[in-house]
């Protein structure tokens, strides 16, 4: 327990220069689905008390994340791994007084992220990959598919495949998948 507690006390934020700030980010993000009452939030603190994933974690913060997009943090906002933590449990949204959807904001900044700095966990990478090429997220085992007819289950649907690779290919996502940067590890910087 005290490991946990020292841990969290320890990270702090890179000290912020004026050149990073932009004043027209947060109108931006205030047009977008899910992050229209960015500007109502007042700091209060309850989404950070409540995300299982704060509990846990040194450096991942929703109150933070809500203040940098306040701030026009852009740049350090998109290229911060963390981002990625969020489980998208939805409990901020339910918690925050000011009905700020803290989920719908990292939802739009991790499009972002992908969108202008090309950037997307190896898992994602991988389960869009997986799903590109046989219509499931998951490539399912020869040996799962025989337990299943071992227990009278019915034969999985045959995806159609090639359906799939048009949409990919028309929503761009295809040369997404290829041009994106992936990392493993989320890290403080
Ligand atoms: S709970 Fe809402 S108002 Fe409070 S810090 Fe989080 S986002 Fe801001
Ligand atoms: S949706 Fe994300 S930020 Fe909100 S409480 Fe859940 S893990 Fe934390």
């Amino acid at each position: 327990m005290s490991e946990i507690k020292s841990k969290v006390h320890e990270y702090t934020p890179p000290v912020i220069k004026a050149e990073e700030l932009d004043p027209k980010f947060k109108y931006k993000m205030s047009k977008m689905h899910g992050a229209e009452k960015i500007m109502a939030c007042f700091q209060c603190g309850t989404c950070t008390a409540d995300c299982p994933i704060a509990r846990f974690s040194e450096f991942y913060r929703p109150r933070r994340i809500a203040r940098m997009v306040q701030l026009g943090l852009k740049d350090r906002l998109l290229l911060d791994k963390a981002l990625w933590l969020c489980s998208s449990c939805f409990t901020c949204v339910d918690h925050c007084p000011q009905g700020v959807e803290i989920a719908g904001i990292v939802r739009v900044l991790r499009n972002m992220a992908v969108a202008e700095k090309n950037l997307l966990p190896m898992v994602y990478k991988e389960l869009a990959t997986n799903l590109m090429k046989t219509g499931f997220v998951y490539e399912i085992p020869e040996s799962r598919l025989q337990k299943r007819a071992e227990q009278g289950l019915p034969p999985l649907p045959k995806p159609n495949v090639g359906e799939v690779v048009k949409i990919f290919e028309v929503t761009g996502s295809a040369s997404l998948l290829e041009r994106v940067q992936t990392f493993v590890k989320v890290e403080s910087k």
